[in-house]
């Protein structure tokens, strides 16, 4: 019987673990337009490479967009599965701080990347780069652009993993949305996630404190809470308590066109044992800094967010320690972010990720709009939805 032929369009993880499954029983082409396949990857690995999250069943279910279809395929392929595929491919992992898992300290990304390569290799898994997706032909199929050849893709199926619209240097670009416009499948526009916010305090706080973490602190909007570390930058707050924020930020800024994070500078006292180091509720300003530890960054914000006479009431200090205000302009542009949302909506999708109106075409990893955030949980969603498609697939091809 003549093998089937899938052809795979994007050079990211979600498209590289559906080849390696894929291989198995079929013949794997996969298009990317760059020069190379994989480059968000390695930028992801510059940091911290968090290849997946330590969290599993509804912990690591919790952490993503709440839609049945994304669901199923985090329960069928999980962090631990992503694990034991590393593993299998010679990248064994460790799981650091807050869950995150990590290669061991020795082995690079571009490890990470030549072992998949590898195997993809091994199983005659053919990489054609510079090969872009220019959109579909009347019959639906991707027409792809070769350096200055033009051609119509034939495969039994074809899958897509081009990624969100972030990093345009790593190819994901977003230039495919129109495309799928013209085939009748709703598209939402992109936006940042897991991104900085733009703040409004005073020019002499970036002037000063710009660069400096603000330690041991929380922050809330709406329902969410967390504890961590903010960093203040030249236009704003970044870092890991930012990010997870963002959703109810987004929605904030959708519904009301203005947003307000509440920093808790003191998340281990209560408003009640802070003032139980003062005398009845009297203390000087000059013993704040000592009797509450707070560092300069602390300080100058309260003093800039409160008037004279009320800064010497160390009841509407406490008060402040415990929630200060701070409006979000807006989010950092797309381009710098670390994820997008948008794309192509969930509701497009049949349960095992092929369109309802072009069942021959199917859609994975980060151009779905989905949402979550960083520490592992975003190359958890492309793995989980990469593999979760092919598996599907096989079964029905
Ligand atoms: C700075 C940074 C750090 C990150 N760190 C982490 C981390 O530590 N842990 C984590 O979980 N996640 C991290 N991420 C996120 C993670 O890298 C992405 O979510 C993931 O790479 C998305 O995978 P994907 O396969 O969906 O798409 P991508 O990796 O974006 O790959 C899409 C591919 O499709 C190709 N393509 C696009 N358009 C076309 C076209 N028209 N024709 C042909 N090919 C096309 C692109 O060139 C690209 O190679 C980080 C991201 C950034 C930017």
């Amino acid at each position: 019987m003549r093998k089937k032929k899938v052809v795979l369009i994007g050079g990211g993880p979600a498209c590289l673990i559906a080849a390696d499954l894929l291989a198995d029983h079929c013949d794997v082409i996969i298009y990317e337009k760059g020069k190379t396949i994989g480059r968000k990857f390695l930028v992801a690995g510059k940091g911290g490479f968090n290849l997946t999250n330590f969290a599993s069943g509804d912990l690591l279910l919790n952490h993503f967009t709440d839609h049945p279809i994304l669901q199923s395929a985090l329960q069928s392929f999980d962090s631990v599965k992503t694990r034991a595929w590393l593993h299998e491919l010679g990248i064994p992992t460790f799981v650091g701080s807050s869950g995150r898992v990590f290669p061991l300290p020795d082995i690079k990304p571009a490890t990470v990347l030549s072992s998949i390569k590898s195997r993809l290799k091994e199983k005659g898994v053919h990489i054609a780069v510079n090969s872009a997706f220019i959109g579909f032909n009347t019959s639906h199929f991707p027409m792809i652009k070769q350096n200055t050849e033009t051609f119509d893709v034939e495969a039994d199926h074809i899958i897509f993993g081009l990624g969100g619209a972030s990093w345009s240097k790593t190819g994901s670009t977003g230039d495919w949305l129109s495309y799928f416009e013209a085939l009748g499948i709703k598209t939402l526009p992109f936006e940042a996630s897991n991104c900085g916010i733009h703040v409004d305090l005073p020019a002499h706080i970036f002037a000063q404190f710009a660069g400096t973490p603000i330690k041991n602190c929380a922050l809330s909007i709406d329902e969410h809470y967390a504890k961590g570390e903010v960093l203040l930058t030249n236009y704003g707050l970044e870092g890991n308590l930012i990010y997870p924020s963002v959703p109810f930020i987004r929605k904030q800024l959708a519904s009301r066109k203005e947003a307000t994070v509440y920093l808790d500078f003191k998340p281990n006292n209560t408003r009640a044992s802070l003032l139980e180091k003062t005398k009845n509720g009297t203390l000087e300003s000059k013993h704040y800094k000592s009797t509450f530890r707070l560092d300069a960054v602390t300080i100058n914000l309260l003093k800039s967010a409160m008037r004279k006479e009320d800064y010497l009431n160390v009841i509407l200090v406490v008060e402040k320690l415990k929630a200060f205000p701070i409006k979000v302009q807006s989010l950092r542009p797309i381009e710098e972010a670390i994820s997008t949302v948008g794309g192509i909506s969930l509701e497009e999708l049949n349960p095992d990720f092929t369109l309802k109106k072009h069942p021959h075409l199917s859609v994975i990893g980060e151009m779905l709009n989905w949402d979550a955030p960083t520490g592992g949980f975003l190359l958890q969603g492309c793995f989980s939805t990469g593999y979760f498609a092919s598996k599907q697939l096989m079964n029905e091809l």
